[in-house]
């Protein structure tokens, strides 16, 4: 690998940047698929036991998939059901997908990525 081709490395052509599964390295998402939720893409949460999760909410997650039942219970974003998201190639846990309990929901689907569980 060349000095240039490694500096492009992560980037796309578009000048977007790509986060990657830590687990296995699979493209998930990109910044430019960033969506704002509240003003901000940036969300931090502290569960029940104390645990802090970080996330970045994204409009689509192309290398991520919903599992299970949907649901509203301990939602962290009021008006949203979340679902499990996990890396398409390797399984990995990487936060959440969400959809919108009504219709008029904007957006009425978005992702919650763990920082922690990608890297760019
Ligand atoms: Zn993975």
């Amino acid at each position: 690998m060349t000095l240039s081709t490694h500096a492009m490395k992560g980037m796309s052509g578009n000048g977007a940047k790509a986060f990657q599964c830590i687990a296995c390295g699979a493209l998930i998402t990109r910044s430019d698929h960033l969506i704002s939720l509240e003003g901000r893409s940036r969300h931090v949460f502290v569960n029940p036991l104390g645990i802090e999760f970080d996330l970045q909410t994204f409009s689509s997650c192309a290398g991520a998939i919903a599992v299970e039942e949907a649901t509203v219970q301990h939602t962290w974003f009021s008006g949203y059901s979340w679902r499990f998201a996990f890396c398409r190639q390797c399984g990995e846990h990487l936060g959440w997908y969400y959809e919108g309990v009504s219709s008029l929901s904007r957006p009425s689907r978005f992702w919650g990525i763990l920082l922690s569980r990608i890297f760019s």
